[in-house]
């Protein structure tokens, strides 16, 4: 059996690890289009500062790849898919078949579609060339540097730019709060007041840039999300929505095609969030092999540990809420019709997965 793997993040390389679990003689082959051996996405951000080559950087050793038998084929980016012919067509024209396909095409990096987008300081970071060029922009020094969007990415890039030295680093965010997203909003407020307080950082919420204009800022980093990456598989006739449609066994409507990670879209969800794919692409690579187990979505939860903070928040923030403050740590839970729905912790994180598996009904 012939299994062929588009994409090179932890989606693809956890189903890769999956399949050869479940097989010892299988093919197994991942086609990356990035130059580098899959790394973990997340480390991006926080090598801006200590650089790309330290322990933990790469998911798996090229040696690894070597002892399983597993092929990886770097630069190696997939142009069409023709399922009738259960084959890939590659960007040098080469042709691959298949005879069990996994889309593990990850996420795209959003650019706000407005004047100025595309000056040569304003960046996104999705890759680690993005990563690069972030890099030696800083090294050569920023005394201003701006955040597009106040997400968890987005701060936490806010204070590897003050760590950098940027002597100023603007946070701008179109919401009137913070992470509204991930909490409620008496605890953004709670994160606002702190970061209100940390020299350099200057919070302006509720602006909705109009235009980018060269003297905005001497750096410019654009976080304001990232959209699936559902090109590949729409131009092959493959069922799309945001993201790529699947069944509750990661199946997309094409015989054989499978999808998993930051591109694919299950029961109307689509998460973007590491641990996610990871356990995404093990279910892929499992089902693949014949397993039939179903993946069972799990509720947005978020972590974000910077600017002296720890933050932890998971569910869904309406209902009652029970606030609980001790030695300085906040706990804020919430409950729709008695039960448990949400959580917020502010310090102490102990309680972190009991409420994440309380939240799941765990
Ligand atoms: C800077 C940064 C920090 C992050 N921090 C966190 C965090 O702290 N916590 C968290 O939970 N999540 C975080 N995330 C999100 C997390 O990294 C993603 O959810 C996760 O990496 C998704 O994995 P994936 O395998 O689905 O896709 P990806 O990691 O996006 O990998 C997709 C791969 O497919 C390749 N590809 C795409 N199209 C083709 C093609 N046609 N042919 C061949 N290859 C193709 C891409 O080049 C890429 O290698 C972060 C993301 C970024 C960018």
């Amino acid at each position: 059996m012939k299994y062929v793997i588009i994409g090179g993040g932890v989606a693809a390389v956890e189903a890769a690890i999956a399949i050869r679990k479940s097989s010892s003689d299988a093919e197994i082959v991942i086609c990356s289009a990035e130059k580098s051996y899959p790394y973990r996405r997340p480390f991006l951000s926080k090598g801006l500062l200590k650089g790309f080559d330290g322990d933990g950087f790469l998911q798996k050793s090229a040696e690894f790849y070597q002892r399983e038998n597993i092929t990886v084929r770097l630069g190696c980016r997939v142009e069409t898919i023709v399922p009738e012919r259960k084959e890939i067509v590659l960007a040098d024209g080469s042709r691959l078949n298949y005879d069990k396909l996994l889309l593990a095409v990850g996420a795209r990096s959003c650019c706000l579609p407005i004047p100025g987008c595309d000056l040569p300081n304003v960046m996104t970071l999705r890759e680690l060339p993005d990563a690069e060029k972030i890099r030696k922009t800083i090294a050569a020094g920023v005394k201003h540097a701006m955040v597009i969007g106040g997400g968890v990415l987005g701060l936490e890039l806010a204070e590897v730019l003050l760590e950098a030295g940027c002597g100023k680093v603007s946070v701008v965010e179109s919401a009137p709060g913070l992470l509204l997203r991930n909490m409620d909003a008496v605890s953004s407020a709670q994160l606002q007041k702190h970061l209100e307080s940390i020299p350099g950082l200057e919070l302006q919420l509720g602006v909705k840039l109009e235009r980018i204009t060269p003297d905005l800022a001497d750096l410019i980093i654009m976080s304001v999300g990232a959209v699936p990456e559902k090109s590949l598989a729409e131009r092959c006739g493959i069922s799309c929505n945001r993201g790529i449609k699947t069944d509750a066994f990661l199946r997309t409507d094409a015989a054989d095609i499978y999808a998993a990670g930051d591109c694919a879209e299950i029961e109307n969800c689509i998460t973007g969030i590491y641990s996610t794919a990871s356990s995404m692409g093990k279910a892929a690579g499992a089902n693949m092999c014949g397993a039939e187990t179903p993946f069972v979505p799990e509720p947005p939860s978020m972590r974000f540990m910077g600017f002296g903070l720890k933050l932890f928040s998971c569910g869904t923030f309406s209902g009652e809420m029970e606030e609980f403050q001790e030695n300085g740590n906040t706990k804020r839970l919430f409950y729709e019709n008695g039960k448990l729905a949400g959580a917020v912790l502010f310090g102490d994180m102990r309680e972190s997965m009991k409420l994440f598996n309380a939240i799941m009904g765990k």
